[in-house]
């Protein structure tokens, strides 16, 4: 391939979005490419040197160097000599334990943002002879791997000369699964290992619910639950790949699904908000649990408490989405809905984050008025329940999601300023990510960590999908707009990692 058109190619991030086989050249566009003259030629033997205290801080780090060791035809890597050599070789490091790399550093100091590379930001230089790859942090080293290797994946044997320098936008970069047993392990591996680092995903939300071999309550356990084991695999493999795990059980509503109970209230009728209704759901949307009833709390910290000690997690997501029936049963009827809204999160939050120290995060639907925000019952609230949002501990983080494709997405501004941190949520329509990320950028800071690409799909149905073998649940809005939602996904993530 000519030079100026792998460059081309290169920096126009091959963004080619309709074969499923072309996904692999799928990437996210560095933020800045300098071409130089010359080539670094893959058909000789490189040598390998990887800086030690890097190694320390994180020895997975030499797993991921593996496949570019495949490339490179070497078979090991080694400690960083002095002087560097004559012959081909590649240098990774972090910047303190190398003078070659702390000039690599220097030399873009002016052209960097005031907040620098940030956590998982990189350098590389590469020249006829070397290829140098720095970072401040190990996540910032692994970013630039993926780079190197998508970028040589490729090239043919000649890979051009030039500088790169890249950092994510938002740092918070995730997507939502649901899961339907333990047989979609090796899915979700795939996830962790292939699809998200591609992605640059960096943040993966399995919504357990009862999925899970509980021990504290094992009447609950849904068929085919996740064991301890399962978890703990799944939670070394995600940390290989710079990737944080957070758990989740879909709180108070959502207890059912069509004519489908969740064990929750088919083991516990004491705890259903509506015990008189049908048994088979008619005319319910979903079933919820009883905020007032005196156990409801434990029990469901005891759950939380599993899958926070099974994932080694520092954080979970406590869903309460679509909470539409609220206020019904003998104990709560007559109370605020937001209030019994506003306590249910609460007794959450005290446990999660006063007792167990971890993050909390949640949907934001039930706390937007949809009447004055002129959203649907389902994105928005429509049975009093928004208030809540001034009765709520502010250190939650909301899961804002939409899905449609208004002018506007005022929800964004709106729950920061009363005080939380906003994760934009998007789904299946590019046309409707493109516009609420775009909104969401527009709002980047403290108070809008990330960007969160739901799903709807089990892990099996998101890989299928991603694969182009099949397309995942994705019913909602058939027949009436366009859905692609592995296009959506790819384009959040670049957004969300390009800022643009
Ligand atoms: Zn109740």
């Amino acid at each position: 391939m000519k030079r100026w058109l792998y460059l081309f190619a290169l920096v126009a991030g091959l963004t080619c979005f309709s074969k499923p086989q072309a996904q692999g050249q799928r990437m996210v566009q560095p933020k800045i490419v300098q071409s130089a003259d010359g080539v670094f030629s893959k058909e000789r033997p490189s040598q390998v040197f990887v800086g030690a205290s890097l190694l320390k801080a994180a020895p997975q780090i030499s797993d991921a160097i593996k496949p570019l060791l495949t490339s490179l035809h070497s078979d090991t890597t080694l400690e960083m000599p002095t002087p560097l050599p004559k012959t081909p070789y590649l240098l990774i490091g972090l910047a303190t334990e190398n003078s070659a790399l702390k000039r690599l550093k220097s030399s873009w100091k002016a052209k960097l943002p005031a907040s620098g590379l940030g956590k998982e930001g990189y350098l590389i230089e590469i020249a006829p002879q070397h290829i140098h790859l720095t970072a401040d942090n190990p996540e910032g080293i692994y970013c630039g791997l993926l780079y190197l290797l998508q970028a040589m994946e490729l090239t043919g044997l000649e890979f051009p000369c030039g500088n790169i320098a890249d950092w994510a936008t938002l740092q918070w970069r995730g997507i939502h699964i649901l899961f339907n047993g333990r047989q979609e392990v090796p899915q979700i591996e795939r996830l962790l290992t292939e699809f998200m680092p591609r992605l640059r995903l960096n943040q993966l939300i399995i919504e357990v619910n009862y999925f899970f071999d509980y021990k504290s309550h094992p009447e609950v356990a849904a068929q085919n639950p996740l064991t301890l084991a399962d978890c703990q695999h799944l939670s070394e493999v995600a940390k290989k790949n710079f990737i944080r795990i957070v758990p989740m059980i879909n709180c108070m509503g959502h207890q059912s699904w069509a004519k489908t109970t969740f064990t929750l209230l088919t083991k516990h009728p004491e705890f259903d908000e509506t015990p008189d209704a049908p048994k088979d759901n008619t005319g319910l949307y979903c079933r919820s649990w009883c905020p007032s009833h005196p156990d409801i709390g434990k029990f469901v910290s005891d759950l939380c408490d599993e899958l926070i000690d099974a994932f080694h997690a520092d954080a979970f997501h406590g869903g309460m989405d679509e909470v539409f029936l609220i206020g019904k049963c003998p104990r709560c009827i007559g109370k605020n809905p937001a209030d019994l809204f506003a306590k249910a999160v609460n007794d959450l939050h005290k446990h999660l984050v006063g007792k167990r120290k971890v993050q909390m995060y949640m949907w934001g639907d039930r706390l937007l008025d949809g009447v004055g925000m002129k959203l649907g019952e389902w994105e928005a609230s429509a049975n009093g329940t928004a208030p809540a949002i001034d009765k709520i501990a502010k250190d939650i983080v909301l899961c804002d999601w939409h899905y449609e494709l208004p002018d506007d997405f005022p929800s964004i501004a709106h729950l920061q300023q009363h005080g939380f941190q906003v994760i934009p949520s998007g789904w299946n329509r590019t046309d409707s990510v493109q516009r609420f990320l775009g909104v969401g950028l527009k709002h980047q800071g403290a108070k809008l960590p990330g960007y969160l690409a739901t799903t709807w799909a089990s892990a099996g149905g998101v890989v299928d999908e991603l694969l182009g073998v099949k397309i995942a649940r994705d019913t909602a809005n058939k027949g009436r707009v366009k859905t692609d939602l592995t296009a959506a996904l790819w384009l959040g993530a670049k957004m969300a990692w390009e800022g643009k």
